[in-house]
């Protein structure tokens, strides 16, 4: 399922959404605060601009909320049904996961966003071969 040339792979991997052959970030450790949302400019492999255009990234904030949701439901489900605490508790479980989750939240809107916009490119691979032949 996580191979490359699957959406997939560049959803959870957060590698380049073109040619799937670097990643996006600068720090692979979502939880190095200071740099969760911190992107290189370019794919230094098919030179892919990730900023599409200047606040392209606004747009990952509906994505994030709907990770959100389904990230509170299932801590909901967890925490009420599974643990059978009652509501108040639910609801903190879902206000931890929510924070605890935040950086990968946001790295997987971003990488879902911007695999909205952009396909894994097979021709760049063929033309990488072709270049270094
Ligand atoms: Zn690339």
């Amino acid at each position: 399922m996580l191979k490359k040339g699957n959406k997939l792979y560049s959803i959870f991997t957060g590698a380049c959404p073109k040619c799937h052959h670097e990643r996006m970030y600068i720090n692979n450790n979502a939880y190095v605060l200071s740099e969760t949302l911190k992107m290189h400019e370019r794919c230094s492999h098919c030179q892919t601009k990730y900023k599409i255009e200047p606040s392209f990234f606004y747009g990952s904030m509906y994505v994030s909320y709907a990770i959100g949701i389904v990230f509170a439901a299932a801590a909901f489900i967890i925490s009420f049904v599974f643990f059978e605490s009652g509501p108040n508790i639910a609801f903190a479980s879902i206000v931890v996961t929510l924070i605890v989750l935040l950086p990968i939240i946001l790295r997987l809107s971003r990488n879902i966003w911007i695999n909205i916009f952009m396909n894994y490119d097979k021709r760049i691979l063929k033309e990488q071969a072709n270049r270094n032949d």
